[in-house]
């Protein structure tokens, strides 16, 4: 009889749960459901019928839900992050026994994920801290997973999870992360590198539009052009949707009629300060994230404009956008916008190396860009360039190195350094593409002016500096000196 019941649960039923609950019963695997609230659960039932009369079983105690489930039971949570996850854990796991494992799916600080490892193991119960990524749709359809934890809880439900996500021609995009928080963490930087994209590409937008003169029609077709060579993604293709979409409430576009004012949930900024505890710059990150904080300054940007005069900008804007080579500004774009990607990315991946190290979680770079191939948000053609710049090398100091990166970083620099000159001109601000410019001409020449910094610390505070001629650390009287 227990041959009947299903292997696994789901706790959780918003949009996440609700969806993947569907996909795991979808893919032929019987599942049990809870949430707090069970009106959900009802509504998920209700969706498991209309949907093909899927094999998904609906709980209203967390006793039942998880007696439920076969041994050794696999429960999937997705809950709101912090402390929701902890009450559930604590309504679930009375009722579990050793060797049954406890999957929170949701975006957790991967801190957390640790602790509760801890806290299960004294009862015998495994842990996975699971990256789920891809939105409403990739649940449904087939998201990215990234497992970190136990490594015998997620055997238990490897073949759950291979057929549940996503598939490209090379695998399921799943695989098991590492250690402890170690799959958390790597959600958490996948967001941080999504926050990248999303901000490289609105520059490139505001490029061609304030500089370019082009139209929505214009841009629309533009990205779409785009999304046919190396930046096709899921990204620039949703953007091409975006500019084809009228307002059903007035006149015009929807995109001109929205409030310029971005929303965010804290990876982004977890991802930022995660680079700065392990001191490893990742300034295309930080500038997308700093201009989603500029933007939520609506009205003191209203009065800056007024006081900064955006008439005389105007006039900039003009003369630069004046006889200007249209076909030949959006191919620099593209060529721009490229480029920048693969500094982010770059950034993304090193602090990865960073944290790995710290934590002895032995993160394996090529397997992470594979599977983000598909199911999640920042899923790109370009993915796979990283994947096999990892299998070349996976000691890469930084992908900008990799012979076939640099190549193509080389190739496009006239490019890109035009079209940050031009937007600078303009007065139209790219702090992501000039971050990654910065970025990669501060990386790539061997000699930076960091010796005149080190020479003011050491005057003013003693500090020491090294020579290039002679090994030790030495102290200068600077004063007497001048
Ligand atoms: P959500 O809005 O983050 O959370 C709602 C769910 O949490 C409901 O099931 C709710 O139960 C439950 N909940 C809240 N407080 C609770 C408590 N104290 N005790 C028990 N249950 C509680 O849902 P979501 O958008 O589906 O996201 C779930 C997780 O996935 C989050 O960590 C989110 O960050 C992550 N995620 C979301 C997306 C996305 O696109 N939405 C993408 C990737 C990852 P009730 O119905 O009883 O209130």
């Amino acid at each position: 009889a227990s041959a009947a019941l299903p292997r696994i649960g789901l706790a959780g039923l918003a949009v996440m749960g609700q969806n993947l609950a569907l996909n795991i019963a979808e893919k032929g695997f019987p599942i049990s459901v809870y949430n707090r609230t069970t009106s959900k659960v009802d509504e998920t039932l209700h969706r498991a019928h209309e949907e093909g009369q899927l094999p998904l079983f609906g709980h209203y105690t967390p006793r039942d839900f998880v007696l439920s489930i076969q041994r050794p039971r696999s429960v999937v949570i997705l809950v709101k992050a912090g402390s929701p996850v902890d009450q559930t854990i604590a309504a679930l796991s009375d009722h579990m026994e050793p060797g049954d494992c406890i999957i929170d799916g949701g975006n957790e600080w991967y801190e957390n994920t640790e602790r509760r490892i801890q806290e299960a193991a004294h009862n015998g119960i495994l842990y996975l801290g699971m990256g789920v990524s891809g939105g409403e749709e990739g649940a449904r359809q087939g998201p990215s997973l990234m497992p970190g934890g136990s490594y015998e809880g997620y055997s238990n439900i490897k073949d759950i999870l291979e057929k549940v996500a996503a598939q490209v021609e090379d695998g399921p995009c799943v695989t098991y992360i590492g250690e402890g928080g170690s799959g958390n963490f790597v959600k958490m930087v996948h967001n941080g590198i999504e926050y990248g994209d999303m901000q490289l590409i609105s520059e490139a937008y505001d490029v061609l539009k304030h500089v370019g003169g082009l139209s929505n029609e214009e841009l629309g077709e533009i990205f779409a052009e785009w999304n046919r060579g190396e930046l096709e993604s899921f990204l620039i293709e949703i953007t091409s949707d975006i500019f084809r979409v009228k307002d059903e409430l007035a006149e015009g576009d929807l995109v001109d009629k929205i409030l310029d004012k971005t929303g965010m949930k804290g990876t982004g900024k977890w991802t930022v300060q995660q680079a700065a505890e392990l001191s490893v710059a990742a300034p295309t990150i930080a500038a997308s994230l700093d201009c989603r904080y500029l933007s939520g300054l609506k009205e003191e940007r209203e009065s800056a404009t007024e006081v900064l005069k955006e008439a005389g900008l105007k006039e900039e804007v003009g003369s630069v956008a004046h006889g200007i080579d249209k076909r030949r500004l959006i191919d620099d774009v593209r060529q721009a916008l490229y480029a920048s990607k693969i500094c982010s990315y770059a950034q993304g991946m090193n602090l990865l190396r960073a944290k790995s190290v710290e934590k002895g979680w032995n993160l394996n770079f090529g397997e992470l860009a594979r599977i983000w191939k598909g199911g999640c948000i920042i899923r790109a053609v370009f993915l796979d360039r990283i994947k096999k710049a990892y299998q070349r090398n996976p000691n890469l100091a930084s992908l900008v190195v990799d012979p076939e990166f640099a190549r193509e970083m080389v190739q496009r620099q006239a490019a890109w350094r035009r079209v940050v000159g031009l937007a600078i001109s303009a007065g139209i601000s790219t702090p992501g593409m000039c971050a990654s410019l910065a970025y990669f001409d501060t990386y790539r020449r061997a000699r930076l002016p960091a010796n005149l910094v080190q020479a003011q610390r050491d005057l003013f505070g003693a500090h020491t500096y090294e020579r290039i001629d002679h090994p030790g650390s030495f102290h200068t009287e600077w004063t007497k000196l001048a």
